[in-house]
């Protein structure tokens, strides 16, 4: 068996869904089938939660936007009397919506349990959709009831999957008579049965949970893209994408921001050895980017990536050298604070911190409370600053590891088109190479770089 991811804009145009219920037709293996909200909605219900939660009573008008959107969408893709209870099934869950919306007026205040409620209607109405589309066309197809069976916990700030509870849950709920099952994507409940989800983007870690559960022979994400690029092909315009990748490359290019994978995805196939697939529903017979265990090693960089709204915290005084403890209490005093990069060289004179810029004022005042004493009284370390208006360039492949010069090819580019580098990290493992620059370099540093590594 094997499941299929669709994002968001290949559930909102009548030839996407065609392609979908042809991609199905192709195989005659049992298919999951998890699908996103419609492009948009997930944004506007948080809109239409903000909005309540601030008294603005124009809450109304976006649940009137997101009702219609729907109802369009239908009587797009069905005959009337192909529509059936659908349209009454959307407004059970628009009543249900305005309900929710309305308490959050009403106090004036959006709770974490509210937000969560709001904003698994996009995936019940969209799923509602796909799968009336699936049944008159690709014959008889199951529901399976994610936020029944994907179970998640709060451990470290924010819900997590439990994944044991989470397989087990899946396995005894799939029925696999049905050769198509519908599973909606992002939605979940949490051990003590209140609604949650997986984060936002999180449909594609939805559907890595069912392929993992049920130990599918491949995961397909189809979305708008034609798989992962050798760069942001919004910035390079001859990105091309990748034949294939290894998960761990995967996992650096996702945690670096790049938007076409949510980075949770990658652990539950690569523990289960699942091969994933991404796909381009709009151009459903490219070949896009398969990911395995394996990579490829012709290119030892196999993307290049851009980071902005970095800051650049610079730990410094004679107070650092040759003393312990320093480092153990600069990174306690940032536990708050979601840390980049951190990079010491052996002079020991400086400790330097990359975050991102919305966390500069939290992270300074942090630093600063804990070395007060360092600080004002014996004057051994210097006022901590944040320096703003950075960027991290990264460069991503395993064949980094084997290859020498790498670094060095990329940093004479570099220094040839007049790149300015502020700090350097590489891990032991060699796959991410992370360089941040000066933000008005980086789109200068990404072009060189691409050109250098991808010239045809
Ligand atoms: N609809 C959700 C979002 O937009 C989940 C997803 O699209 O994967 O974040
Ligand atoms: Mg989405």
């Amino acid at each position: 068996m094997k499941v299929l991811k669709f994002g968001g804009t290949s559930v909102s145009s009548v030839a996407t869904v065609k392609n979908i219920s042809e991609i199905l037709k192709k195989t005659d293996d049992n298919q999951i089938i998890v699908c996103s909200a419609l492009s948009k909605v997930t944004n506007m219900l948080e809109e239409a939660a903000n909005k309540a939660s601030q008294k603005d009573t124009t809450y109304k008008k976006v649940c009137t936007e997101i009702k219609k959107r729907h109802h369009d969408f239908i009587d797009q893709l069905f005959a009337v009397d192909e529509q059936g209870n659908l349209k009454a099934i959307i407004d059970h869950h628009i009543d249900q919506l305005e309900k929710v919306l309305e308490a959050v007026y009403m106090l004036n205040e959006l709770s974490q349990r509210a937000y969560y409620i709001v904003v698994s209607f996009g995936e019940k109405m969209s799923n509602a959709i796909i799968f009336q589309y699936l049944t008159i066309h690709n014959g008889s197809v199951g529901y399976l009831d994610s936020s029944e069976v994907i179970i998640t916990k709060f451990e470290n700030g924010k819900e997590d999957v439990n994944r044991s509870q989470t397989y087990k849950n899946i396995a005894a709920a799939y029925n696999p008579e049905n050769k198509i099952t519908v599973a909606p994507g992002f939605i979940s409940r949490n051990e003590k049965g209140y609604a949650t989800t997986l984060g936002r983007g999180g449909s594609d870690f939805t559907a890595a949970l069912y392929a993992a559960a049920l130990n599918a022979m491949k995961l397909e994400i189809w979305t708008d893209v034609s798989g992962i690029y050798t760069a942001d092909p919004r910035k390079i315009k001859n990105a091309r994408p990748l034949e294939k990748m290894s998960y761990r490359e995967v996992l650096e290019l996702s945690n670096l921001g790049a938007k076409v994978i949510y980075a949770p995805t990658v652990k539950p196939v690569l523990d289960a050895n699942i091969p994933m697939v991404i796909l381009n529903t709009f151009y459903p017979d490219e070949k896009g980017t398969l990911v395995t265990n394996t990579t490829d090693i012709k290119n030892p960089v196999k993307s290049f990536s851009t980071m902005d709204n970095i800051a650049m915290l610079s730990f410094t005084g004679t107070g650092l050298v040759g003393n312990s403890g320093i480092a153990g209490r600069l990174f306690n005093a940032l536990k708050d604070v979601n840390v980049i990069i951190i990079s010491q060289a052996c002079s020991e004179m400086a400790i330097n911190i990359v975050i991102n810029e919305r966390d500069a004022d939290k992270a300074v005042e942090a630093i600063n409370k804990e070395f007060d004493f360092e600080i004002k009284g014996k004057k051994s370390i210097l006022p901590i600053k944040a320096e703003t208006g950075y960027s991290i360039l990264a460069m991503v492949g395993e064949g980094m590891k084997n290859a020498a010069g790498v670094t060095g090819r990329a940093f004479t580019t570099l220094g040839k088109h007049n790149v300015n580098i502020h700090l350097i990290a590489q891990g032991s493992s060699e796959i991410n190479v992370s360089i941040v620059i000066k933000s008005s370099d980086a789109q200068n540093a990404l072009e060189a770089l691409h050109n250098e590594f991808f010239k045809e």
